[in-house]
């Protein structure tokens, strides 16, 4: 927790105590298509805030409406609202930049706002950030707010923190994958979740039309050894023909990253007629936040994302030339 100091910590737990004290409105929000970690990270701290003895705290995120099915099963999703009542306090969760908040960003200058947050895009919105881009996942940063809230471990915050922690270091693989980090995993085995259980939940339990659909997705992935780029997309009308959600698609950009000739990986999703959800991915040798951030996105230096208008040919125009600059 290198970045943040003693005195952002200071403030952002006594003004949790003081809303949990008061019995004020508490509002989480997480970024817009939750991942693991900002749901993970969302509902761990409001159980933490609950075991403190809040009696009014809420969570949510932009949308979409329909959670991922390998979340459904998540403790304290009892916390989520569609329509949360007017906050007091609100907590943001692995959202780097406002527009990742949807309408609730709307809320940001009116209700004080702790930010928790891990990215090295992160804009600056809130009052209190508690943000570090040498944490590993946003529920790092969840954890140290909770030993420092004083609420111990247990099963279901445990295992919240750990969908977060998996899901932002590929399951201990990725650079930021440091001694706290496994410290931190140690701590959360020993309330005795299961990790073998929760990792097949998580990743690797899809339906087998998914498993078709991403075998058409890779066959169709396009080398550019020049560029030293490979890339691939996925339809609305190939999620449709496979009778698939979108979420199966996350995760698939790790089939196409492993391409030796590539340093950099992009995936385009269709969202709309003209909107794509564009994964990237790189060997950490180009800085994909900087790229992302340029072409309206964010992220970190080797997996960022933006949303992109247009074709795929003329999305990836775009990034080849972000990429050159
Ligand atoms: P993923 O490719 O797994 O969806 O996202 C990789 C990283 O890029 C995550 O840290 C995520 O927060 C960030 N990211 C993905 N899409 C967007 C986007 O549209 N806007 C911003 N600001 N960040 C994004
Ligand atoms: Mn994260």
């Amino acid at each position: 927790m290198g970045e943040i100091t003693e005195d952002r910590w200071a403030a952002a737990t006594g003004a949790l105590r003081t809303a949990v004290a008061a019995g004020d409105p508490i509002l989480l929000v997480c970024h817009v298509n939750p991942d693991g970690d900002a749901l993970g990270s969302m509902l761990a701290v409001g159980q933490a805030l609950r075991k403190l003895g809040a009696t009014k705290v809420q969570a949510t995120y932009p949308g979409p409406s329909a959670l991922p099915e390998p979340f459904l099963v998540l403790p304290g999703l009892d916390l989520l609202v569609d329509s949360p009542e007017a906050p007091v306090l609100m907590v943001t969760l692995d959202a780097a930049a406002e527009s990742r908040l949807g309408a609730y960003a709307s809320l940001l200058g009116e209700v004080p706002t702790i930010v928790l947050d891990h990215h090295a895009s992160y804009t600056g919105f809130g009052d209190i950030p508690l943000v570090d881009s040498g944490a590993a996942a946003t529920a790092v940063v969840a954890a140290e707010l909770i030993s420092r809230l004083g609420v111990p471990l247990d099963l279901q915050i445990a295992e919240c923190l750990y969908i977060g922690v998996i899901t932002d270091t590929g399951s201990f693989k990725y650079a930021l994958t440091t001694p706290e980090v496994h410290r931190l995993a140690a701590d959360l085995l020993e309330t005795g979740l299961d990790p073998g259980e929760i990792s097949s939940r998580v990743f690797d339990t899809r339906p087998f039309g998914a498993v078709k659909l991403y075998g058409e997705v890779l066959s169709r992935a396009v080398l550019e050894p020049e560029n030293r780029l490979v890339w691939s997309a996925a339809s609305l009308a190939d999620l449709e023909r496979h009778g698939q959600a979108p979420y199966v698609l996350e995760g698939l950009i790790d089939g196409i990253r492993c391409a030796a000739e590539a340093d950099v990986a992009c995936l385009l999703k269709q969202v709309g007629p003209a909107e794509w959800s564009v994964s990237m991915r790189s060997r950490g040798g180009v800085d994909l936040s900087r790229v992302a951030v340029a072409l309206g996105g964010g992220g970190h230096r080797a997996a960022a994302g933006f949303t992109g208008y247009g074709t795929p040919a003329e999305i990836m125009d775009r990034i080849r030339i972000a990429l050159g600059e």
